[in-house]
């Protein structure tokens, strides 16, 4: 039987698995294979809105997201490659029962060096003058946020990989995670061939949870579907800033040629989906969500239209938090996996993590302390929530 041999196996070529590794690279481990049972992206990656903001109330994420932004606006100089980042600012706006909690996140936020503001009604109504902001309590604003290219971000990460070294295998199934007396020694491939190696990383998204399952760990992730809808506006717009809407609980921003991307940001009642075969259009239910959403906080359109629809998948853990952790009982493994649709934010910070978990079995970054994305979380009931939950949005992290 043919194996091959490498330093860290990387499974999966979503964004996780490509930032950890590029960032493995980084840390100079360049005998790396990522392997990707179809092509790089080709997961809940390629759906993405790519989203980009540092608005959270779980510092430890915040710090990430906001060191994950440098990556963004200097793809360029990192990555040898642009990753489609709009710059276009970032405005979140909640009712009066959540402005204690925006600006109790905020100052959290500023600990860990997120460049946020207060921003009133009349600044908002300059940048989204079509919006009804009569229902918000208060607004906070950032102005390095925006939206990415997920999919090309991903691909930027595997080609800098690449170039650093590192051997990537699309079109390549793992099938099963060797161990030895509890210690990692390889993987086993779908044509039945394998990879020896001493460690693992498993970034698989949804699927990581059968080949943990296989070793009788539980990874607790849940799919949920969906379902994004393009506006044709019917008017220009201009270059508007994303704006996460926490009353009526969506997000919306620009998109392509003039159209705005409406999302959904009610995730107290979710869809359950088979990541392998799940609808790609929004049903008319959502979309008659969507429509009347936009319509009551964008009274000022004068005709918009839907352009199209399109639905990805979230791989949810019970705390909407991902897992990027070890794994007790199985030594060589890291698992980095469950990012509950907030997965590209924070994507360059995920490498570095589970870069630093590979090497050092610890986090390099003091304000990112590895603890706090355990799997064993789930099994103390300790959840890692925000400190500051918004009323009737308690899932924005
Ligand atoms: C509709 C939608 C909108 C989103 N919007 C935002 C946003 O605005 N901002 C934000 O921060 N995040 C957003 N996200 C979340 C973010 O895109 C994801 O968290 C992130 O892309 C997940 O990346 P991943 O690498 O964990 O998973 P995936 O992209 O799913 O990658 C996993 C990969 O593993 C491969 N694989 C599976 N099984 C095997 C196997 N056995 N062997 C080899 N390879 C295997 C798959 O083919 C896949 O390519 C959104 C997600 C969706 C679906």
């Amino acid at each position: 039987m043919n194996t091959d041999a490498a330093e860290v196996v990387v499974v999966g070529g979503g964004l996780e698995g490509c930032a950890t590794a590029w960032a493995l690279t980084q840390r100079g481990v360049g005998d790396v294979v990522l392997v990707e049972r179809a092509t790089v992206g080709s997961g809940g990656t390629g759906k993405s809105s790519g989203v980009v903001r540092c608005h959270y109330g779980v510092s430890s994420l915040a710090a990430m997201a906001t060191r994950s932004l440098e990556t963004f606006e200097h793809a360029h100089d990192v990555l040898g490659a642009d990753v489609g980042f709009h710059r276009t600012g970032y405005v979140v706006g909640v009712g009066p029962e959540n402005v204690g909690a925006l600006h109790a996140s905020m100052a959290d936020q500023r600990a860990v060096g997120v460049q946020t503001e207060d921003i009133d009604h009349t600044e908002v109504r300059k940048l989204w003058p079509v919006a009804d902001l009569e229902p918000f309590g208060a607004f906070a604003w950032e102005e390095r946020g925006g939206y990415g290219d997920a999919y090309q971000t991903a691909q930027a990460f595997a080609v800098a990989a690449r170039r650093a070294g590192a051997r990537l295998r699309q079109g390549t199934t793992v099938r099963a995670i060797r161990t030895d007396g509890g210690r990692v020694t390889g993987v086993e491939l779908a044509d039945g061939t394998a990879i020896a190696t001493g460690h693992v990383v498993l970034a698989a998204g949804p699927w990581s949870v059968p080949l943990l399952a296989a070793h009788g760990v539980d990874l607790p992730i849940t799919v949920h579907r969906e379902q994004i809808v393009l506006v044709d506006p019917g008017q220009d717009l201009g270059p508007v800033p994303v704006f996460s809407d926490l009353v009526s609980l969506q997000y919306l921003r620009g998109e392509g040629a003039g159209q705005l991307l409406v999302g959904n940001s009610d995730l107290a009642v979710l869809e359950a989906a088979d990541p392998d075969r799940y609808s790609n259009q929004a049903s008319p239910d959502a979309v008659d969500v969507a429509v009347e959403k936009v319509g009551t906080r964008l009274p000022g359109l004068a005709e918009p239209a839907i352009a199209s629809t399109y639905a990805g998948c979230y791989d949810v853990t019970p705390d909407f938090n991902p897992v990027i952790s070890l794994v007790d009982g199985l030594d060589g493994l890291v698992v980095a996996a469950g990012f509950s649709g907030h997965g590209y934010k924070i994507s360059p910070a995920v490498g570095r993590l589970a870069a630093d978990l590979v090497v050092g079995g610890e986090s390099s970054a003091p304000d990112v302390p590895a603890a706090d994305f355990r799997l064993s979380r789930f099994a103390e009931g300790a959840l890692l929530t925000s400190p500051h939950p918004y009323v009737g949005a308690g899932q924005m992290r």
